[in-house]
């Protein structure tokens, strides 16, 4: 039983954060209002605001405040190289790990039927429209090596035949059923670099 419902009501909404169970919600709520009170009405503000105003670029599926994203409406990025990615952290790992310059499109997620995940929710029939511009010189595939991953980039693979682009796969370096957020710099940018055609 805790002494004030609205730290009750604060400490419930925390666990709303991914890997923040009851005890680590209760220190969080403790600390804010023992010794960052200001940091804590900060962080409000701020959620409130990346909740009300992030939405998706039209074109990359990535988050954007308005419209375009800022990579896709920057015009020194090379738009015959496209690189897939399940999620936006990896297009954060892949750009503080390589020199890449092209652009890129965000699955937010990988072909997985039984959570529901199929080519639509996954924007690939927008991906197919955006080979059939003509632009995408390369289709570069880096989604994870994961079971799911490889699924996923055999049917991406595809998209590229049936548009007649070209595709590519990252090469050796990525662990099998690892996850690109979480591989070193120069594991990322040897496998980057070395990336092979998909078939
Ligand atoms: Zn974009």
């Amino acid at each position: 039983m805790s002494s004030s419902r609205r730290l009750e009501a604060l400490v419930e909404a925390l666990r709303c954060l991914p890997g923040v169970g009851a005890r680590t919600a209760q220190r969080m709520a403790h600390h804010l209002l023992e010794r960052n009170r200001e940091g804590g009405r900060h962080l409000a503000r701020q959620l409130a605001e990346a909740m009300d105003g992030i939405g998706h670029c039209p074109r990359c599926r990535n988050y954007s405040d308005d419209g375009l994203c800022t990579l896709c409406a920057n015009a020194s990025r090379d738009g015959s190289l496209l690189c897939v990615i399940e999620m936006p952290a990896d297009q954060f790992a892949i750009e503080q790990a390589t020199g890449y310059r092209g652009l890129y499109f965000v699955l937010q997620g990988r072909l997985s039927p039984l959570d529901g995940l199929g080519p639509r929710e996954l924007g690939l029939d927008l991906l197919a429209e955006r080979l059939a511009e003509g632009q995408v010189r390369e289709l570069i595939i880096a989604t994870n090596p994961t079971v799911e991953g490889e699924a996923t980039a055999h049917y991406l693979a595809q998209i590229g035949r049936q548009q007649g682009v070209r595709s590519s796969r990252l090469a050796h370096g990525v662990p099998l059923g690892g996850e690109l957020e979480y591989i070193d710099r120069g594991t990322l940018a040897h496998a980057f670099g070395a990336r092979q055609d998909a078939g």
